[in-house]
């Protein structure tokens, strides 16, 4: 008999979680506002809201913690973080932020201009307010399977090259770089691949143009590429992710993400003079250039979690934990994005609640009823975050209105993602019952997300 599949690791710290009842849960909720931001931790006893930050560290990492080095200039922890970057993603330069918006605010202040256009795959949602707040404009050039969540398409955070070329020849003078997300968060934790990544930077090359790439998730895209792209399938996840980054000129990263670190960030480049621009952008922002907005314990933690992050062995288990979920949750036949992403899977509301109209949300009803139902936080990746229009104020309502059950790294056992599972199987049974979904109430002018205020409609 074949051995069964499992972990490559095993547990030595745990933390409690509890369960609630459906009473509490419903006060809670009402408490909240309906927006799942507003719950207290110990409200919520499966929290799939985000797998960014949250991630079980390694005991190697909790070394590294007690050693982190916290010296103001110079500490051993930034050359530490210094040599794995390059070591892992060959870029000579980069700057250590607190996070990965941080990233994105410091290279932005060097590079974008009020006007500027800033084509690519979709646009994460901090990085898209960071382009939009300094009056620039943000295209998605994502192909259009990714927006058809019942097709199957192994990498449907690909850039369509037609829509990518459209803009640069109308643009072209207004684009300062192109923007890769790796994977696509947005359309659902859907890798890119490595032959759009060399089709993208010979675009860019004939159109004179740096290209970024967003990295938060490169080790879980490497993966993919090395499952599902046949020409790379005898390639390390290492070779995978230095071919990867010999696509770019520049990185901005989320350590929250692949890094497996509960906080940090950094952008890398092979340009001096560019690391020479943020560099002061840095200082202002962030930090001096060897801390940027972490302590010593932090880069230690998060230069151990690069190397851990694109171990196969881990990624294997991670990214499989994921599939077991998505394939529980198809075989109740609930409408979800597929192939299953990488992080998350992300259940297509629409289809979920066909009868429950778009301005009334329906992917974020799903959450809260998820929620009601198993004490489960999913979270809307929908019209709520799609914000209004910068210039008409109208919603947004963007091709796909989903609800993204993130699943941390290293955290949950398959236990737990049954209880997600038919959690939802319950709500998918009534769903006919849940007549409306909610209006806002209260809303910020940008991100709204997180501190959107709503009732039931
Ligand atoms: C999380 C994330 C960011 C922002 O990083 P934070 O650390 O949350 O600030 C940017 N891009 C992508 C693709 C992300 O997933």
């Amino acid at each position: 008999m074949e051995l069964p599949f499992a972990e490559s690791y095993k547990i030595k710290v745990v933390e409690s979680i509890r369960r609630s009842t459906r009473e509490e849960r419903e006060n809670w909720i009402r408490e909240a506002q309906y927006n799942l931001f507003q719950l207290k931790s110990d409200q919520i006893f499966i929290d799939l809201l985000t797998d960014s930050g949250t991630g079980a560290m390694s005991d190697i990492q909790w070394g590294g913690i007690m050693t982190g080095d916290e010296s103001y200039a110079g500490a051993s922890s930034y050359y530490k973080l210094k040599d794995a970057i390059t070591d892992i993603t060959g870029f000579p330069y980069f700057l250590p932020t607190h996070q990965g918006r941080a990233a994105e605010n410091v290279l932005f202040s060097a590079l974008i201009k009020e006007g500027d256009v800033i084509p690519g795959n979709s646009h994460f949602d901090t990085t898209k307010g960071h382009i939009e707040f300094r009056s620039a404009v943000a295209v998605d050039c994502t192909i259009d399977e990714a927006f058809d969540t019942t097709l199957s398409h192994p990498f449907k955070g690909n850039v369509d090259l037609g829509k990518l070329e459209d803009v640069l020849k109308k643009s072209g003078d207004k684009v300062p770089f192109i923007i890769l997300t790796l994977t696509n968060n947005s359309a659902g934790g859907q890798p890119v691949s490595l032959e759009n990544m060399h089709q993208v930077r010979k675009l860019a090359d004939i159109y004179n143009k740096p290209v970024l790439f967003d990295s938060a998730r490169f080790a879980e895209n490497a993966y993919f590429i090395k499952i599902r792209e046949p020409v790379y399938q005898d390639q390390s996840i290492r070779e995978i992710v230095e071919e990867i980054f010999s696509c770019a000129d520049m990185m901005t990263m989320s350590c929250k993400k692949d890094a497996i670190a509960s906080m940090g960030g950094f952008i890398a480049m092979r340009d001096p003079e560019l690391f020479r621009q943020c560099s002061m952008f840095n200082i202002m922002f962030e930090g001096y250039i060897t801390y940027g907005g972490m302590s010593g314990r932090d880069m230690n933690a998060v230069a151990q979690g690069l190397y851990e992050g694109i171990d196969f062995d881990y990624l294997e288990t991670r990214i499989k934990q994921v599939e077991y979920l998505g394939n529980r949750l198809l075989d109740f036949n609930i409408p979800l994005q597929q192939p299953i992403g990488g992080h998350a899977i992300f259940i297509d509301a629409k289809r979920f609640f066909p009868h429950i109209p778009k301005e009334e949300f329906p992917a974020q009803t799903l959450a809260i009823q998820l929620y009601l139902e198993a004490g489960v936080r999913g979270v809307e990746i929908g019209t709520l975050l799609a914000d209004r229009d910068p210039v008409t104020r109208e919603n947004r309502f963007p091709v796909l209105d989903m609800m993204r059950l993130a699943v941390p790294r290293r955290v949950y056992t398959n236990n737990h993602m049954d209880v997600v599972a038919v959690g939802l199987k319950n709500v998918f049974d009534r769903r006919e019952e849940i007549k409306s979904g909610l209006r806002i109430t209260r809303e910020a002018p940008i991100m709204r997300h997180f501190t959107v205020e709503l009732e039931p409609a």
